[in-house]
């Protein structure tokens, strides 16, 4: 990407900090609009001006992460994700739907892991569980009167299909730590990193003496992968009891990271969620013997719909806009005008797999099925497409098509740009990435959090970690690099303390 010479840069005082840099992410659906407003100005300072809080607190954190020290703490802290991930905790599609049926019980198994690694946390910390594997940590605070923070993440990953397995550069469940500092292994970026972050961060802070005024939940559901049904939704009714609606100052899950892009660090906390559908396609046929078949059975139908459904995307409706930033000349054009943003949309989707998926509705056909012995002629064959949008469904029945929805989430609210949690947030990662611009961003994967709505507005999906440091998620070969996980361990300690100072 081509950069603008430094004396074509803006000039006024605040972009000469900070380059002013707007986006504005419109994930539009056919019908529906979610709109993220990125914020640039200088966060770092915003909160200051607040005289809310003392500087002081932001600029020397009263307690400096151990994780950000260089030296032989990194094996530590690479000890206790890879055990983590070492612990198999594969959900299915289709897992039984009770938390306490035996086959949850590998969930018992990394909570001992995780007791046994953290023995402070769970012996100073109140451990309550929920649908049995739920595990929700309280660090009680001294007033009562302050909003929680809530750190989230999920115990569970998705599997790794046996015939996946030799593809694997290092088996996916021994944690090899490799010589330029890679973790290699299943959920270790998604999201056990996370997870071990938040515990080790927890363990620091008590190691420090620190005790906290406003009360710190850790919520670890053990289905996200499969639709958070139990644990989370347990966990939020459980917090909405005690506290209310709207009554969480802040709460922080997976999701966004630190991104490189643009000429520009960018800390990209996720601020909404896209809502999904699946839609199952069921071709309905008459059988038969296969000695004499028609020219299409019902698979080869159902091939030729999933053909079609792969030819003809959804089209991209969103747009995008920025100022000031490092960008290609024909899309800065065509930013400068709403009625030019669906082009730069289009611009930015035909260059990047993920800008098109952030900004439009997307399609995956993942499962097929059909037919069930070689000599009969199928009478049902099915695909079920993953579409990520807000919009209804189509839904429908016809003799030989039928169309149902098995599944699927709301968009979930967004996240505002502004306002206490905001500057906190953005003030704490300016703290740790002094040159980074903190933006809203889209991630297009949901999370738990879809549960956690009715407590605040706050939610925060991120995990300080670079793009770059994670890879594969979801795939052959996940990985995450142990810096990653360091500046993340740093990023919730230095947030908890931040959170812990601020009065609203
Ligand atoms: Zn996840």
């Amino acid at each position: 990407m081509r950069g603008l010479p430094l004396d074509e840069r803006p000039r006024n005082p605040t972009s000469l900090k900070v380059a002013l840099f707007r986006m504005i992410v419109l994930a539009l659906s056919l019908f529906t609009v979610t709109a993220l407003v990125v914020v640039s100005h200088d966060q770092h300072f915003a909160i200051l001006h607040t005289g809310r809080t003392n500087p002081r607190d932001f600029h020397r954190l009263p307690v400096q992460c151990p994780a950000q020290i260089p030296g032989q703490r990194r094996g530590m802290y690479a000890d206790r994700l890879r055990g983590a991930v070492r612990v198999r905790t594969e959900t299915f599609d289709g897992a039984p739907t009770v938390g306490d049926d035996a086959w949850y019980d590998k969930f018992y198994d990394l909570e001992a892991y995780l007791v046994d690694t953290f023995p402070d946390v769970f012996g100073s910390l109140q451990l309550k569980h929920f649908a049995t594997h739920g595990l929700l940590l309280t660090w009680k605070g001294s007033d009562a009167s302050l909003q929680p923070l809530v750190l989230m993440a999920h115990q569970d990953t998705v599997p790794v299909p046996e015939q996946t397995l030799s593809r694997w550069t290092h088996p996916p469940f021994e944690a090899v730590l490799d010589d330029d500092g890679w973790i290699w292994g299943r959920g270790v970026a998604d999201c056990k990193s996370l997870l071990v972050a938040h515990l080790s961060a927890v363990s620091e802070l008590l190691k420090a003496g620190f005790k906290p005024k406003r009360t710190v939940h850790l919520s670890f559901g053990f289905d996200e992968e499969g639709g958070g049904v139990h644990s989370a939704r347990a966990m939020a009714a459980h917090l909405e009891d005690i506290y209310g609606l709207d009554s969480i100052f802040m709460i922080v899950d997976e999701g966004g990271g630190i991104q490189e892009g643009f000429g520009q660090t960018w800390v990209a906390p996720s601020t909404g969620e896209k809502g999904s559908v699946n839609i199952q396609l069921s071709v309905n046929v008459p059988g038969g013997h296969s000695s004499i078949p028609p020219a299409h059975t019902g698979i080869g139908i159902l091939s030729a719909i999933v053909s079609t459904v792969e030819a003809n995307p959804p089209p991209v409706f969103t747009m995008c806009l920025a100022e000031h930033g490092t960008i290609d000349a024909a899309l800065k054009k065509l930013l400068q005008h709403e009625r030019t943003w669906p082009a730069a949309a289009q611009w930015m989707a035909e260059r990047n797999p993920g800008d098109a998926a952030r900004l439009s509705t997307t399609q995956a056909v993942d499962i097929i099925g059909g037919g069930v012995k070689v000599n009969a002629l199928p009478e049902e064959a099915h695909a079920i497409v993953n579409h990520r949008f807000g919009e209804e469904p189509p839904a429908g029945e016809a003799r030989y098509l039928r169309l149902s929805t098995p599944g699927g989430a709301e968009a979930s609210p967004v996240t505002p740009a502004k306002g206490n949690a905001w500057e906190v947030f953005a003030a704490t990662s300016r703290h740790l990435y002094p040159d980074a611009i903190v933006a809203p961003y889209l991630t297009t994967g949901g999370t738990d959090t879809r549960s956690f709505v009715n407590l605040t507005r706050a939610i925060f999906r991120f995990q300080a970690v670079r793009d770059k440091e994670r890879v594969n998620a979801h795939t052959v070969d996940e990985r995450l690099h142990l810096d990653g996980h360091l500046n993340s361990i740093a990023w919730v300690h230095a947030l908890m303390q931040n959170v812990d100072a601020f009065r609203e």
